[in-house]
């Protein structure tokens, strides 16, 4: 793991499973707008949290690209699942914009909800296929942005699923801070 410091906030990047951060307060489900299972990191989350979570999150469905919706956790060891649809590549436009609404929205449920931390996927870069350089810098530079306006979010970990998807996002990091 590594981490920085932007204002009080912790970010932090780790390689990992986004369904296995017990000690964050919410993690952010890379969710489809029907909010229900599927590949990828909305399987991981619903596998783990169990058919409790589909439920929940029936009647706040369907959502927009950019949105993000807030719900229990089920059996995660989390308070929270904050459900973020990123936009398809080449398809829901501006993708930049609108990846960014994904991480500035799912901060602002966190602060609705007075959380002290969150993990995020790297959104949009599976299923949905943002090239991950890309959408790692989008990443960064959002949260590096949205520090200053947090109070109650202290720390937001990155949670890569593998090697160069850590790399990149560590590069992001140096970038975001003009290292
Ligand atoms: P999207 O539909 O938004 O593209 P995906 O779930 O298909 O979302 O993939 C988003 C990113 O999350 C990809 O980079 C993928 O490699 C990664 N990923 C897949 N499973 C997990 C997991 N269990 N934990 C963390 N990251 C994951």
């Amino acid at each position: 793991m590594r981490s920085i410091e932007v204002l009080g906030v912790t970010i932090e990047c780790l390689q990992g499973d986004i369904a296995q951060q017990p000690d964050v307060d919410a993690v952010v489900n890379a969710a489809n707008a029907r909010l229900r299972t599927g590949g990828g990191v909305a399987g991981a989350i619903h596998r783990a949290a169990g058919t409790e979570l589909e439920e929940e999150c029936r009647p706040l469905s369907p959502i927009r690209p950019g949105e993000a919706v807030i719900t229990g956790a089920g059996r995660l060891p989390n308070r929270h699942v904050i459900h973020a649809l990123g936009p398809i590549y080449g398809q829901d436009a501006p993708s930049q914009a609108l990846l960014a609404e994904c991480y500035r929205n799912s901060l602002r449920r966190a602060e609705e909800h007075g959380l002290g931390s969150i993990a995020f996927p790297s959104i949009s870069t599976g299923a949905f296929g943002y090239p991950i350089e890309e959408a790692a810098m989008v990443a960064m530079e959002t949260v590096v942005d949205e520090a200053a306006r947090l109070s109650s979010v202290r720390r937001i970990r990155f949670v890569l699923f593998d090697d160069e998807a850590l790399e990149l996002h560590l590069q992001a990091m140096d970038r975001a801070l003009g290292a």
